[in-house]
């Protein structure tokens, strides 16, 4: 376990009143899932009213991040016994682009994320709570086990977040974007003005009182993942540009070294033409061709990568545009159920 009881950052203890809660969602054609997501989130609704965890129904805010099936069409014409607030963003911006957007929209006490394919199990969001009422304000939802995850993705996850620690990225393993934040948490992100986003490294700097929940992750409830390899590797990529400049330190080291082996070499050269044993060597001239070709053009990649984070950077532009926005207030149920 990254992140013990007795390691983590201790709360300042303070009475805290039982909080409004918004749950933000991030939809990119979800017209399949929603229906599952609506029901996870009324069942827990209930259960937070009646355990006294809430004052009043949660609202559960839906952005929609340019989807191209019915996603908009369900958001606004969904009524439930929570407030629903939909946002549309004008056109696909991305996950992380999305969840940012419903996070800086919400006003409420606390904020807990989740993705709409209910793989965040909506019955943590109880027990993040209760950490929060005890002084928390950040509170990290960490799957227990990779099992429903591919032997591919759960290896190269595994890899990944090796790879990122040795790098001095500091990250909690195996969280991905199922949190809670409470206002002061998500007021301070908000101060975060970066364009290429990797929230669960930027909220993991945040510090504050923080602790970690675990949960199952379940599979998919409907619909296919809308994370392709393409996505996948461009965020993994922006995780570390993002909080590590080791890379380019790594490629000055190589280069040292490899000057310092080639130095060598030409002294091996040098006396060998000396002592008249120079044979034509095809291979010790092309090998370092090849070599050396391929080091270039990593390390060339490498520094554009970094110079193309710059770029985007310094255009300041938007994070995402929102096109539309729609609230339904809680039906308030008559019948006794
Ligand atoms: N998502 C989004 N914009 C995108 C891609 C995904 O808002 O461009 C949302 C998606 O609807 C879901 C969440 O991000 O709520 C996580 O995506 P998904 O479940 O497909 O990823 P996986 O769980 O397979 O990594
Ligand atoms: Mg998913």
């Amino acid at each position: 376990m990254p992140y013990s009881k007795a390691e983590r950052s201790k709360a300042t203890p303070e009475t805290r009143q039982p909080p409004s809660l918004t749950i933000v969602v991030p939809c990119y054609n979800e017209e399949e899932s929603l229906p599952f997501l609506l029901a996870g989130i009324d069942t827990l609704n209930a259960h937070l009213l009646q355990s006294n965890r809430i004052a009043e129904p949660l609202t559960l805010m839906l952005v929609d991040d340019g989807s191209a099936d019915r996603t908009w069409e369900l958001i606004q014409n969904t009524s439930a016994r929570f407030k629903i607030a939909g946002v549309r963003l004008s056109r696909n911006h991305g996950h992380q682009r999305a969840l940012m957007a419903g996070l800086m929209q919400a006003d409420s006490d606390v904020i807990v994320s989740m993705d709409a394919d209910l793989q965040d199990d909506p019955n943590a969001t109880a027990e993040m709570i209760d950490n929060y009422m005890q002084g928390d304000d950040i509170v990290f939802g960490v799957r227990a086990s990779r099992a429903t995850d591919s032997r591919l993705k759960r290896s190269s996850a595994r890899g990944y977040y090796r790879l990122l620690s040795m790098l001095g990225v500091d990250l909690i393993p195996d969280h991905a974007d199922y949190r809670l934040l409470s206002r002061k948490a998500r007021d301070t992100l908000a101060s975060f003005g970066e364009s290429n986003l990797y929230l669960r490294g930027l909220v993991h700097q945040l510090g504050f009182g923080n602790s970690i929940v675990t949960y199952d992750r379940a599979e998919r409830s409907a619909g296919n993942s809308k994370y392709n390899l393409r996505r996948m590797i461009s965020l993994a990529i922006d995780g570390i540009t993002s909080f590590s400049v080791r890379p380019l330190r790594l490629i000055t080291i190589s280069g040292f070294v490899i000057a310092a082996a080639s130095f060598l070499f030409i002294a091996y050269a040098l006396v060998a033409w000396f002592a008249g044993r120079t044979l034509p060597g095809w291979t010790s001239t092309t090998l370092p061709i090849y070599f050396l070709g391929g080091a270039h053009l990593i390390a060339l990649g490498v520094i554009g990568e970094y110079i193309g984070k710059i770029y985007t950077e310094t255009k300041a532009r938007p994070r995402y545009i929102i096109d539309q926005t729609v609230h339904t207030d809680a039906k308030v149920s008559t019948a006794v159920e």
